[in-house]
């Protein structure tokens, strides 16, 4: 008799999009066939874990057939695409986002029956209608690229040699984490909030093995720009240039960032201009990034609300007195609200009549479950942590079990120290796979062995550049006698404003090292 396997299953969802009936259906899953929970991803996409493999078939079905799909939300092709998730109707650009998400989401879809076949017996369920100009760009063949399969006109019969992260967003919005895909392209319309094109990034991604170091995170680079008619040549250019010239003999090197690294940008952007078949114009000037989360309540823009609620860790549970599954659904229920899933594992709710937002609080608050941002710590609002123990397989430590301890374990230490209320950016996955991206974080713990991590420090409060590994290996109970050092050098040495992920950067980790060493404990 074959063994009960357990699978996690992923939905694919450009910009976070979740509609009511999506979610219901999911929330009904988790409880007669998953573990009971429901675990917000930082790509925007939502899991349950523990389906039964011979539940596997009816579970995707029922997600095809309620307005989803998990087509491409695993393998070596393109993963979901992501988007800022706030629903500001006022401002065109953020309607951009989503809209083209959507559309190089359909354009990099796999055209193979299979999925259908396998999971639908065939039956092709479509839940939105492709763009009659994403099928013709699909379709159109590229400069100089003899790949010409009618069937999978993109990715041929071999697709990807390992997976492959778009992200769409607008000028100064990082809520995406910009610099962390393969490519990154920024909305830049004109002053009439019209599209005129798109700024792109190439070459980011985060994924590393321990001490291999031709295994690196690395942050995108700005390429060009491209006229928002070449858009669709020039993501099919830039995967082509990928998938011709991407490392297929070995796994770890495999990720578009390496092919970056080592043919430089020069390059890297000749190939992609071949393809298309045209010159990229010069990058646009843009604002400084801000990492944004839009907790809370907010003016939507055209008379109606969004609410941002946290998710610590991404996981939608029960558990005691805290009600936030129940809550959600009740919530879902009642007012068949769409939910829009953050890069950061919230959730925002939105298309809510303002005369409904004092019911909804209510509901929430009843459950236990807290909608004033402002009475979060700041360490739990801004934090991030991977799944890890005990549901995936690559985790060599905790991650999401243990993150709410190291968080409270911070705070106590900043507390003792004076620095109350001091906002830092914490991340933690449980191996250096970085699928909660603590690379970009100013404090950043990867698994390293069991109940060990390797230390991160130097990101920026908004992701603009990467952070740096400090130390390979801290015992978690060290945390306290690690940190206390450099928090006290942080107090002593920062300047105005500075955070602490900004004063690890400018100081350097010689200087907090050689501050480290001469540091008596009281
Ligand atoms: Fe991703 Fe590694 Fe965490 Fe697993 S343990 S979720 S692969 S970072």
């Amino acid at each position: 008799q074959e063994k009960d396997y357990q699978f996690m299953l992923r939905t694919r969802n450009p910009g976070g999009l979740i509609p009511a009936q999506l979610y219901t259906a999911l929330d009904d899953l988790s409880k007669t066939h998953g573990n009971q929970t429901l675990r917000v991803t930082t790509r925007q996409g939502l899991q349950i874990h523990g389906i039964i493999k011979k539940d596997l078939k009816m579970a995707i079905a029922t997600v095809v057939n309620n307005l989803g799909s998990t087509l491409g939300a695993c393998g070596d092709i393109n993963r979901n695409v992501m988007a800022p998730a706030a629903p500001f109707r006022d401002k065109p650009e953020y309607g951009y986002a989503w809209d083209y998400a959507n559309k190089v989401a359909d354009l990099l879809s796999p055209q193979s029956g299979a999925y259908y076949e396998i999971w639908l017996d065939g039956e092709k369920v479509i839940s939105g209608e492709e763009a009659p100009e994403v099928k013709a760009a699909r379709q159109k063949n590229l400069h100089g690229t003899n790949l010409d399969d009618p069937k999978e006109p993109i990715y041929g019969q071999q697709f990807m040699p390992r997976k492959f992260k778009i992200s769409v967003t607008v000028p100064g919005d990082n809520s995406i984490d910009v610099y962390t895909h393969d490519i990154s392209l920024v909305v830049i319309t004109d002053r009439h909030g019209e599209l005129r094109g798109f700024n792109v990034l190439a070459g980011g991604g985060l994924g590393r093995t321990h001490n291999k170091e031709e295994t690196f995170a690395r942050a995108a680079d700005p390429i060009g720009y491209v006229g928002k008619d070449d858009v669709y040549d020039l993501v099919k250019a830039i995967v082509a240039t990928q998938r011709d010239y991407g490392d297929r003999h070995n796994r770890r090197h495999a990720r578009m960032k390496y092919l970056l690294a080592d043919w430089g940008v020069e390059k890297f952007r000749k190939q992609v201009e071949t393809y298309m078949g045209k010159p990229l114009q010069s990058f646009k000037p843009l604002p400084a990034w801000r990492y944004q989360d839009y907790l809370g309540w907010h003016e939507q823009g055209d008379g109606k609300l969004f609410f941002g609620l946290s998710v610590e860790n991404g996981r939608i549970k029960d558990e005691g007195d805290f009600q936030l599954k129940t809550a959600l659904r009740k919530v879902v229920d009642e007012f068949q609200l769409p939910l829009r899933l953050t890069a950061n594992h919230n959730i925002l709710l939105y298309e809510i009549n303002p005369q409904d937002k004092t019911a909804i609080e209510q509901i929430f608050q009843q459950h236990g479950v807290v909608t004033d941002p402002e009475a979060i710590d700041t360490l739990v609002r801004y934090s991030m942590a991977c799944p890890a123990l005990p549901t995936c397989g690559l985790a060599v430590t905790e991650s999401e079990r243990i993150m709410p301890s190291v968080n409270a374990r911070l705070r106590d230490l900043l507390n003792s120290l004076d620095l109350p209320n001091e906002s830092i950016v914490t991340r933690m996955t449980g191996c250096p796979n970085g699928c909660a991206r603590p690379y970009m974080a100013e404090i950043g713990f990867v698994g390293s062995a069991p109940n060990s991590y390797q230390v991160w420090l130097g990101g920026s409060p908004h992701q603009e550049h990467l952070a740096a590994a400090y130390t390979e290996k801290m015992p978690l109970e060290q945390l306290e006698s690690f940190f206390e050092p450099l928090f006290v050098f942080f107090k002593q040495s920062r300047k105005a404003k500075e955070s602490f992920g900004d004063f690890c950067h400018r100081v350097g980790f010689p200087a907090l090292r050689e501050f480290s060493q001469g540091y008596t404990m009281p």
